[in-house]
């Protein structure tokens, strides 16, 4: 496995380096946005590690254009502890994962483990049901030719429901969804994010409810008739 690192801290630089050829992988490690990605139009890699804070380039932008010029390569993205608004911008612009520095070393080798088990990027399915079409690698979600605006919290619900389709997810399952995404974990959180994210698909024929199963959780089920 070939693991790409675009960060431009030396020490930081160094000791993932060494992690990673400890872990017995290769990796290529560059300061700058643009020296990356030279390297990804010449080499192949399995995963990409990508701080945000770079010198010449933003990570998120960059971020955005490898994903608008179709480079799939999975990324896990550096961030700052506390940065919330980042990680979800990491997410949106198309990161597979995040990891909050200072991070230990074995989970920084469990993350890349995970992240490249999974099918490759390409395969990445559109989630469709009802009329309602979820594409997970660019986190838009779109009925017929309409983009339908949501917010992170309410993506990730979305996700969640169409994933399980004319399924019962518990509202435990939720809560514990919207706290990996930082956000706040509670019964109430759950229930306001469901109400704004009915009203959102309401504007939309998505043909596609959102049904409350009292005590239970929520379920994405078709609209009849
Ligand atoms: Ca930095």
């Amino acid at each position: 496995m070939r693991i790409l690192l675009i960060e431009d801290s030396s020490r930081l630089r160094e000791l993932l380096c060494e992690a990673i050829r400890d872990a017995g992988w290769k990796i290529d490690a560059f300061a700058f946005a643009q020296e990356g990605r030279a390297a990804l139009d010449g080499t192949d890699y399995d995963l990409l590690l990508l701080d945000l804070g770079l010198p010449d380039e933003d990570g998120i932008t960059f971020l955005r254009s490898l994903r608008a010029a179709k480079i799939q390569t999975p990324v896990l993205v550096l961030t700052a502890r506390g940065a919330v608004d980042e990680r979800i911008a990491g997410l949106d612009a198309g990161a597979d994962d995040y990891l909050v520095k200072p991070f230990h070393n074995g989970e920084l080798i469990a993350r890349i483990r995970a992240l490249t088990r999974r099918a490759p990027a390409t395969a990445m399915p559109v989630l469709e049901f009802a009329a309602l079409q979820y594409d997970i690698a660019s986190r838009r979600v779109t009925c017929g030719n309409d983009e339908i605006a949501l917010a992170p919290s309410e993506k990730g619900l979305l996700e969640l429901l169409m994933r399980n389709g004319g399924q019962v997810v518990p509202k435990p399952k939720i809560e514990h969804a919207f706290s990996e995404f930082g956000d706040e974990r509670s019964s109430n959180a759950v229930e306001l994010a469901v109400s704004r994210l009915r009203k959102k698909l309401d504007g939309h024929p998505t043909k596609a409810l959102i049904e409350t199963v009292r005590g239970v959780g929520y379920m994405i089920r078709e609209a009849r008739g």
